[in-house]
């Protein structure tokens, strides 16, 4: 795994927090206010996903798993504030956002070498430039030297009906009760996997979002990273 000097990660904001917690939301968000880049890190997760299930690879096996990520061509663009996600030239955006890319994620995400090669890409997109990422690992695993840390949560229930709104917004049927037990069940193991589990840093900030607006999340983040900096 590629070392990433400390210095350079002094202009990292790293986000980190459990499904739906509305870390996508915020750290765009807060990425605009700041001028820095915005990497959205679940989406190389998916993106290798898609990958893996387009090219008709055993999901049951590790090392055809990670090659296929090591050959990946992956190029993440920004496009009207949006990280758009090209694969082989292909825009594929939607296509990791749909429930069978989103279930077979965890045929991949413990995987130590899927997720060395995507770490080691991460931090050298985040060399690069002042950059916003959200993840479940960055403040633990990929920037552990970056100058702001937050760790995003909120309570499954109130997780639960930010999706809900979501899938209403896009029309996507759905029942509230397995909605709420898929959740939960991506929690646990997004927190118990070996590789890069889901936690907090011991040095990240805590933020509930518990009745609190993406506007004032964002404020709140703003002002830390501007102190930290
Ligand atoms: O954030 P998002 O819901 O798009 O992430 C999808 C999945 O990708 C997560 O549930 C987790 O399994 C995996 N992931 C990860 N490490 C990250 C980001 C996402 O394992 N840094």
């Amino acid at each position: 795994m590629s070392k990433v000097d400390p210095i350079m990660t002094r202009d990292i904001v790293a986000i980190d927090g459990p499904a739906g917690a509305g870390k996508s939301t915020v750290a765009r968000k807060v990425a605009d206010r700041l001028g820095y880049a915005f990497l959205d890190t679940g989406a190389m997760y998916r993106a290798a996903t898609w990958l893996a299930l387009e090219s008709g690879v055993d999901m049951n096996d590790g090392d055809a798993l990670a090659a296929i990520t090591r050959s990946m061509e992956l190029d993440l663009r920004e496009e009207d504030g949006r990280q758009q996600v090209m694969v082989g030239g292909k825009d594929i955006s939607h296509a990791i956002r749909t429930p069978e890319v989103t279930r077979q994620i965890s045929t991949l995400d413990h995987n130590p070498n899927v997720r060395a090669h995507l770490v080691a890409l991460q931090q050298s997109i985040g060399a690069r430039r002042p950059t916003v990422a959200e993840g479940r690992d960055i403040g633990t695993v990929v920037f552990p030297h970056a100058a702001c840390k937050i760790y995003l949560d909120a309570s499954l229930e109130e997780r639960t009906r930010r999706r809900a709104l979501e899938f209403e917004k896009k029309g996507i049927a759905f029942d509230p009760t397995k909605l709420m037990e898929d959740i939960r069940q991506r929690d646990l193991r997004d927190m118990s996997r070996s590789v890069g589990p889901l936690r907090k840093a011991d040095d990240a900030v805590l933020v509930e979002t518990d009745g609190l607006t993406p506007d004032e999340v964002v404020e709140l983040i703003v002002r830390l990273a501007r102190d930290r900096a």
